[in-house]
């Protein structure tokens, strides 16, 4: 079964996003957990949850891929925004539970001069304080293409996050094609060797979840600009073997790709087509 959807408007609530993921032929979706600039969250709704859920087991959703708000970094050099980013983080989790079992992907930071074992120490550190053995939901570190000083540039830093962070079974990563290709992994002619590497430095079974976009820019290029299916430098062949991988059946397939609803339902459909069970 393919579970693929896109980013969905949180601001009606669950059971709007549910429809709105099933007029689109969606059985998965992303949503951000507060504004993703700003900083205040909506109030979980317990009557509107409890139609979703309803909801999306009579549709037979997969897992949910929350996304973090774009101000969180909890590498800043900045102590309040360092502490902003923790509060986020420990709330947006509790909030999570009223949705169990589902995935918070977070972008790991920006260590902005304070140099990348700083950035990943801060990062560990706020993983340390937030997760709790009783959480159900799965945090992802997504693979970032390595604009600017983001950590989580490569595999390597992605581990070296994990391995400072006492609760991992609370971890996972979040695979995000664009960013890989624009980080310098060739998915496109060495798709095979990229993930053995990640198997061998990571855990292939770690990857929880799939941001499937194709990249406006060439490989390595550190930019992160998310171009559609087909349109961009990784190529619709290229993104169709991603999804059709062994390795990935199963998993959420999040489309972050420059559409309104309309693109989102033929790229939909489009992967669909080119996915064999
Ligand atoms: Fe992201
Ligand atoms: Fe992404
Ligand atoms: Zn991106």
């Amino acid at each position: 079964m393919l579970y693929i959807g896109c980013h969905l408007s949180a601001s009606k609530g669950y059971t709007a996003m549910g429809k709105q993921a099933e007029k689109i032929d969606a059985n998965t979706f992303a949503f951000f957990t507060r504004n993703p600039r700003g900083s205040s969250a909506k109030e979980i709704n317990i009557s509107d949850v409890a139609e979703y859920l309803e909801l999306s087991e009579k549709l037979a959703f997969g897992k949910l891929v929350a996304h973090a708000p774009y101000t969180m970094n909890p590498c800043s050099a900045d102590e309040k925004i360092r502490y902003f980013s923790r509060q986020t983080m420990a709330d947006d989790l509790k909030r999570m539970e009223s949705t169990p079992h589902n995935y918070y992907n977070f972008h790991p930071g920006s260590h902005v001069k304070q140099g990348v074992e700083t950035g990943i120490e801060l990062i560990a550190n706020q993983l340390n304080g937030v997760l709790t053995e009783e959480q159900s939901t799965i945090v992802l570190l997504e693979t970032m293409a390595g604009k600017g000083s983001e950590v989580g540039r490569n595999f390597e830093e992605i581990r070296a996050i994990m391995d400072r962070v006492e609760r991992r079974e609370k971890l996972g990563v979040c695979f995000d094609t664009c960013h890989v290709w624009d980080g310098g992994y060739d998915i496109v002619n060495r798709l095979d060797d990229v993930l053995e590497q990640f198997d061998k430095i990571i855990g292939i079974e770690k990857i929880k979840a799939i941001h499937l976009n194709d990249s406006m820019n060439p490989l390595g290029s550190h930019k992160d600009r998310h171009a559609r299916i087909g349109e961009g430098h990784i190529g619709a062949d290229a993104l169709i073997r991603v999804i059709n991988r062994p390795e990935f059946k199963g998993l959420p397939v999040i489309l972050e790709t420059p559409n309104e609803m309309d693109g989102y339902a033929r790229e939909i459909k489009f992967l669909r087509e080119n996915y064999s069970e």
